[in-house]
């Protein structure tokens, strides 16, 4: 049996054994007799319900409000699959409420909207708020993601973010950080070629240039070709990155020599290794197309040594894996009740996760690669998702900036035992 077989096969057994699906509703208080039932619900349950109504903050002491993540997708651009529709996208939300509580023990609840209408979404999601803590955004295509999260940061009150654009850009700016710090960049000097103008691409663009990059430095490419102001067809948020350093008509190709850094966020092979060896002394090159990236790993590293490179995958290394953001982005904003995810928070989170690879690794993660000796260089430039630092690392940095910026409701004041209560 082929591997592909086999994974197809183990997939949908791993899915359909026992309860079918991933997750489940655990009651979290005592239930064993009459008196606990009548608390937990008629009548000591109508205690909570009057000093919410009196009090609608206090729906954070007495409801599960506070530690609950609503994951919402319409299923227009689930992963590489593409628009495949609200229910089938249910896998991947379920996929992702299990990733928030192993690795951050935030609940969630996975909503799959049957909508493509962005005032209905939105008025949807709105109306949702007095049940969540939080709102992942998932898997929602562009330009529609943009116009919903914007519209939703202004009306509600928790912390939200579209996940395939933020998580992205914030695990690929560490990345960039560390890469242009290990060959001797600086970020403000260096040519940025990002092939892809989509939700993660416009991003990730923005969050290079909040660290330092300079606009007029990078050049962004979509199907069509280079994102150029005399471009009559840009669409959603394109023009923002409309450059006019370079000729129209200049293909990816050409715009590729000399430069020192290349991002793949559009599809598999667009990029071959000429064009990787036109590029500057040790360049950079993130092909994050997933599955297959832009260049696959072997045929980039064989065409020069000087590469730092990452891809979206797991069998090379330096993956770029939303995994090492979101459960501890939304950790710390839960925990300190911020009202918003702010662009302050995205950075902070982005320096801890570059801050920590600089670290020495600790036993039990290069076991989990089976390495003897990961340390920071190009082959380890961002932490491995299984590294137990990551909660307490990133989730207080984003805890302590949701503070500084003023959007922090319940401030965090004793730091060890908040770190403490991380590791339980
Ligand atoms: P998206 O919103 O659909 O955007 C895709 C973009 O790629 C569009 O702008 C599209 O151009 C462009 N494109 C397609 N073919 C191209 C080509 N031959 N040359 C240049 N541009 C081309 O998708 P997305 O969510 O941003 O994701 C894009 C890719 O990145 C996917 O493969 C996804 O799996 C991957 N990704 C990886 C990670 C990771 O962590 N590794 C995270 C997020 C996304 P038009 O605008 O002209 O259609
Ligand atoms: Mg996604």
């Amino acid at each position: 049996m082929s591997s592909k077989k086999n994974l197809k096969e183990e997939a949908l057994h791993y899915h359909a054994k026992g309860r079918p699906g991933k997750i489940e509703v655990i009651p979290t208080k005592e239930y064993a007799n009459q008196r606990d039932l009548s608390l937990a619900y008629s009548p000591g349950v109508a205690e909570p319900c009057l000093a919410i109504q009196a009090n609608p903050d206090d729906a954070y002491k007495y409801t599960a409000k506070g530690n609950l993540v609503a994951v919402i997708s319409n299923g227009t651009a689930v992963l590489g699959l593409g628009d495949i529709g609200a229910v089938a996208g249910k896998p991947v939300m379920e996929g992702k409420g299990l990733l928030f509580k192993i690795f951050a023990d935030i609940d969630v609840f996975d909503i799959e909207l049957d909508t493509t209408d962005v005032d209905e979404f939105v008025r949807t999601v709105k109306i949702l708020e007095p049940t969540f803590g939080g709102v992942n955004l998932e898997d929602i295509s562009a330009p529609a993601c943009f116009e919903i999260e914007e519209r939703l940061k202004k009306e509600l009150n928790i912390p939200i973010m579209h996940d395939d654009q933020h998580g992205t850009a914030i695990i690929s700016s560490a990345a960039l950080l560390n890469a242009t710090e290990l060959v001797g960049k600086d970020l403000s000097n260096v040519k940025i070629i990002v092939n892809g103008a989509g939700a993660s691409a416009i991003s990730c663009s923005r969050l290079y240039i909040a660290l330092g990059a300079k606009k007029e430095n990078l050049y962004m490419f979509d199907s069509k070709g280079l994102i150029h102001p005399s471009r009559t067809n840009l669409d959603g948020k394109k023009i923002e990155f409309a450059n006019a350093g370079m000729p129209a008509e200049t293909t990816l190709e050409e715009a590729m020599k000399g430069a020192d850094v290349f991002v793949g966020l559009s599809k598999g092979n667009v990029v071959n290794q000429d064009m990787v060896k036109s590029m500057a002394k040790n360049c950079i090159i993130f092909a994050l197309a997933n599955p297959t990236p832009e260049i696959s790993y072997e045929e980039a590293m064989a065409a020069r040594e000087d590469i730092i490179m990452a891809t979206g995958r797991s069998d090379y290394p330096n993956q770029v894996n939303n995994v090492l953001g979101f459960p501890f982005i939304f950790r710390g904003a839960l925990d300190v009740r911020a009202s918003e995810i702010n662009e302050e928070m995205k950075l902070a989170a982005v320096r801890a996760l570059a801050e920590l690879a600089k670290k020495p690794v600790p036993d039990l993660v290069n076991l989990a690669y089976d390495e003897v000796n990961l340390h920071f260089g190009k082959n380890y430039i961002i932490p491995k998702p299984v590294d137990p630092r990551l909660i307490t690392t990133v989730s207080p940095a984003v805890a302590k900036a949701a503070m500084e910026t003023g959007v922090a409701k319940e401030p965090i004041t004793d730091w060890e035992a908040y770190e403490h209560q991380l590791t339980k």
